[in-house]
C-alpha cells in the first residue's frame, strides 16, 4: 500500500498499570506493579532513543497519546523524562496534539497543573457512568463526584479540550440509566464524547458472572435502542458524530475538537506503537510488542548493540508483518468506513492501492446499498444511519475471505 505522502507519524505510548483490574476488561493492564514505574519509564525511553537512531531520517511526529492502563497514575516526572526523551527524538510539530487518558479517581489540581504545564493538551477521562450501580458493576475505583471535581480541576489548569468516556447497554442498566448518564456528561461541558457498548469479553470475570447467572446477559436490543438514541441526542446537543463511537464539538472558529490521534488510526496513517503490548503501523509494517510489561522491561535492559533486521525492528518487537495488498485494503476500508462524516474516497482508494474500487467491490457495494447499509458522498461512500448499527456486516463486505 502506498502511504499517503508526506503524513506525519503518530506515537502511541502504552502504560499498563491499573489500581485494581476492572471486571470487564480484557487490556494489557496490570494492578500492584507500582514498583515497576521506574525501570518501565526507562524502557518507554530506551524504546524511544532506539527508533529515533535506527529510523532513516528524523520523524515527525503530530499526536502523541498516553493511554492504558491507566496512565494518569505515573507521576508527573515521568512524564517530564518521557516527553523530554520524545521531542528529544523526533520532530514535534508547533500544535502537537498530547492526550493523557486518566482515571478520575487519581487526579488532583496540582497534578493536572504540571501535566498541562508539561505540554499535555488533552484529557481522556474514563467517565463511564453516572450511576453508582453501574460504576460498581464495573468495578471502577471513582465516583461521579470524582468525575465533576476532575473537569473542574482540569478547566482551572488551562485544559481546554477534554473527552469523556462513556459505557453503555451494562448488564441490567435500563434506558432511563443510560440517559441520565449521558445527560450529565453533557452538563460538565466536554470538547468530546466517546460512547462504546460494553462487550463481554471472553475470560473477563464479568463473562463468568453472566455465564453463572449472577448478572444479567446484556440486551443487544436495548443497547442499540441506546445508540439510536445517543446520536439524536447528542446531535440536538450540537455534537458532530465523526466516528460510529465519538463525537465532537465545534470550537467558536468553527474547528472540530475531534481527537486527531485516533484519526490518524482510521485514516491508515502511520503510528508507532511504544510499551508493552502496544501495536504500530511503521513503514508498512504492522508491529506488535511483547505483552508483559516484566518481559519488555528485560528486553529494553540489554539490546543487542545492532539490529538483526532493519527498521522499524526493535528489540521488544514479537511481530513484525507486512500485510498483503488485499489484507491493507481490507484493513483500510474497515478503518475508513468507521469515519460516518469522511466515508471513503474513491480517489484515495485509487492511489493508494492502485485500483478501481467501484469495479472491485461492485458486487458488495451493490448489496450493501440494496440493504440500505451504505449512502453515496460525493466520490465515494459512507455508513448509513442504519449501517452504523451493523457496520461488522459492512466491513465484512471488504474483508479478503
Ligand atoms: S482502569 Fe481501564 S485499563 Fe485499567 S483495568 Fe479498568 S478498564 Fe482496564
Amino acid at each position: 500500500m502506498q502511504s499517503k505522502p508526506d503524513v506525519p507519524y503518530s506515537v502511541y505510548i502504552h502504560i499498563p498499570f491499573c489500581v485494581q483490574r476492572c471486571p470487564y476488561c480484557d487490556f494489557n493492564a496490570y494492578a500492584g506493579l507500582d514498583a515497576l514505574f521506574d525501570a518501565y519509564v526507562r524502557a518507554l525511553i530506551a524504546e524511544i532513543r532506539w527508533v529515533a537512531v535506527h529510523a532513516p531520517a528524523r520523524l515527525r511526529v503530530h499526536t502523541v497519546y498516553f493511554g492504558g492502563g491507566t496512565p494518569s497514575l505515573l507521576p508527573p516526572r515521568a512524564y517530564e523524562a518521557l516527553l523530554l526523551a520524545l521531542r528529544d527524538a523526533f520532530a514535534l510539530a508547533e500544535d502537537v496534539e498530547i492526550t493523557l487518558e486518566a482515571n478520575p479517581g487519581t487526579l488532583d489540581l496540582a497534578r493536572l497543573r504540571t501535566l498541562r504545564a508539561l505540554g499535555f493538551n488533552r484529557l481522556s477521562l474514563g467517565m463511564q457512568a453516572v450511576h453508582p450501580d453501574d460504576l460498581r458493576l464495573l468495578g471502577r475505583i471513582h465516583t461521579f463526584p470524582d468525575v465533576i471535581r476532575a473537569v473542574a480541576w482540569a478547566r482551572r489548569a488551562g485544559w481546554a479540550n477534554v473527552n469523556l468516556d462513556l459505557m453503555y447497554g451494562l448488564p441490567g442498566q435500563p434506558m432511563s440509566r443510560w440517559q441520565a448518564t449521558l445527560q450529565w456528561a453533557l452538563r460538565l461541558a466536554p470538547e468530546h464524547i466517546s460512547a462504546y457498548a460494553l462487550t463481554l469479553e471472553h475470560g473477563t470475570p464479568m463473562a463468568a458472572w453472566v455465564a453463572r447467572g449472577l448478572v444479567p446477559p446484556i440486551d443487544d436490543d436495548l443497547a442499540a435502542d441506546m445508540y439510536e438514541w445517543t446520536m439524536d441526542a447528542l446531535a440536538e446537543a450540537g455534537f458532530v458524530q465523526y466516528e460510529i463511537s465519538n463525537w465532537a464539538r465545534r470550537s467558536t472558529q468553527g474547528q472540530l475538537w475531534a481527537s486527531r490521534h485516533n484519526l490518524q488510526y482510521w485514516r491508515s496513517d502511520p503510528y508507532l506503537g511504544l510499551g508493552a503490548g502496544a501495536h504500530g503501523w511503521v513503514a508498512g509494517y504492522r508491529t506488535v510488542n511483547v505483552r508483559s510489561p516484566h518481559a519488555y522491561i528485560a528486553r529494553w535492559q540489554q539490546p543487542p548493540s545492532e539490529p538483526p533486521r532493519p527498521f522499524p525492528w526493535t528489540p521488544s518487537l514479537v511481530h513484525m508483518h507486512r500485510p498483503s495488498p488485499t489484507e491493507a485494503l481490507g484493513e483500510y476500508m474497515m478503518m475508513r468506513l468507521r469515519l460516518t462524516q469522511e466515508g471513503v474516497s474513491w480517489a484515495e482508494v485509487r492511489r493508494r492501492f492502485g485500483i478501481e474500487p467501484e469495479r472491485a467491490f461492485a458486487d458488495a457495494l451493490t448489496r450493501l446499498h440494496g440493504w440500505g447499509l451504505i449512502e453515496p458522498i460525493p466520490g465515494g461512500i459512507r455508513l448509513s444511519r442504519r449501517g452504523r448499527l451493523l457496520a461488522n456486516w459492512v466491513f465484512e463486505a471488504f474483508l479478503p475471505e
